[in-house]
């Protein structure tokens, strides 16, 4: 790789969800002149929403990816280069941080935000394709009022799936939590709820085979996999949550992870192990994981690093 095609920038942003976005906010703001890389889903897992009820300040809602292009222009008033690129590699083993986009342009930066998110697990069936966003959703929390009153199913057997099914048992008048082995995964506290709750069914050892309707949810094929029997439950929501996977495979070896690799920040700040480079929004968050919650720690993360630039005299 020359030399000709090192860039040299005091932030380094790497992802396009509300906390990269906003962590670009803050940072352009306080003359960073940050370069953010989009990644492969420039905007993030709200683009694949549908309609977001939940961010303050949209009292009539707002449609996901407008939402982000809304983030990227405000991003990009105050300075911020924004690169439809994925940043392949790094290297965090110098004062200067070094990342490698996947075209091999070589960036250097005195502070690198980390704001790579997560990415829900699906079942890989066809139908939960075709009906993403018309009725079959991963996140009970984003997109369960759409379905009150409603008959709705929920796959999973771990945590998620325990609180989303309940969630859920709130506004819906029933819901069907299918659970593929013949208990559940989540904890002991979890489950006592679930199975409590008296409109929420649990239908051991099944799994969804496919969701039917062309336009729109109108219900779901199930397999026993014990006794082989189908069935089909007259369901109008699908919920899939059986767990995410934090896009941090790029960092493994420089940064320090949990066990379900999501990245390790000091409780209430944004640092990660090495010095200078900072972590925000789900890759480093498998227990809230919203669009709020990833935009605040985006502003940490940014603020974080703005003071790490002052303390070493970059700024
Ligand atoms: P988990 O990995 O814990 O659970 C995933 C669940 O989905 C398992 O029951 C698994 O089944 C099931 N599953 C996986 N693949 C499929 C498939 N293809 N078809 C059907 N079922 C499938 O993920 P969670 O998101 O639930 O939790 C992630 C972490 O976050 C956990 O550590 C959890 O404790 C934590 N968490 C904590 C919360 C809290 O404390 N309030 C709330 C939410 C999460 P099987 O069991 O058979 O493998």
């Amino acid at each position: 790789m020359s030399d000709v095609s090192v860039e040299k920038v005091k932030c380094l942003i790497i992802g396009s969800g509300p906390a990269g976005y906003t962590a670009a906010i803050y940072a352009a703001r306080a003359n960073l002149s940050p370069l953010l890389f989009t990644g492969i889903e420039p905007g993030g897992q709200l683009t694949i929403t549908n309609e977001v009820e939940n961010f303050p300040g949209y009292p009539n809602g707002v449609i996901g990816p407008e939402m982000m292009e809304d983030l990227r222009k405000q991003a990009e008033r105050f300075g911020t280069d924004v690169r439809f690129e994925v940043i392949a590699k790094v290297d965090f083993s110098g004062p200067v941080h070094k990342a490698w986009t996947e075209s091999g342009q070589e960036i250097q930066a005195d502070t690198v935000i980390i704001s790579t998110g997560a990415s829900a697990k699906w079942l890989g069936i066809e139908s939960e394709q075709r009906l993403m966003n018309k009725g079959v959703s991963a996140c009970a929390v984003c997109d369960g009022f759409f379905f009150r009153g409603q008959e709705v199913a929920i796959v999973g057997g771990g945590d998620t799936a325990a609180e989303e099914a309940t969630y859920l048992a709130k506004m819906c008048t029933k819901v069907h939590l299918l659970v593929r082995r013949d208990e559940l995964r989540a904890s002991k506290i979890m489950q006592e709820r679930v199975l409590k709750t008296v409109n929420l069914e649990v239908h051991w050892n099944t799994e969804a085979q496919e969701i039917l309707g062309s336009d729109g949810v109108e219900g779901v094929k199930v397999l026993n996999n014990k006794t082989g029997e189908t069935s089909v439950l007259p369901v109008t929501g699908f919920f899939v949550a059986i767990g995410h996977k934090p896009n941090t495979e790029i960092f493994e070896g420089w940064l320090d992870m949990d066990e379900n690799k999501y990245l390790k920040t000091v409780p209430g700040r944004s640092f990660t192990n090495i010095e200078g480079v900072f972590a925000s929004g789900d890759a480093q968050d498998h227990i809230y994981r919203q669009a709020v919650t990833a935009a605040g720690s985006g502003c940490m993360a940014a603020l974080d690093a703005e003071r790490y630039l002052a303390e070493k005299g970059i700024i």
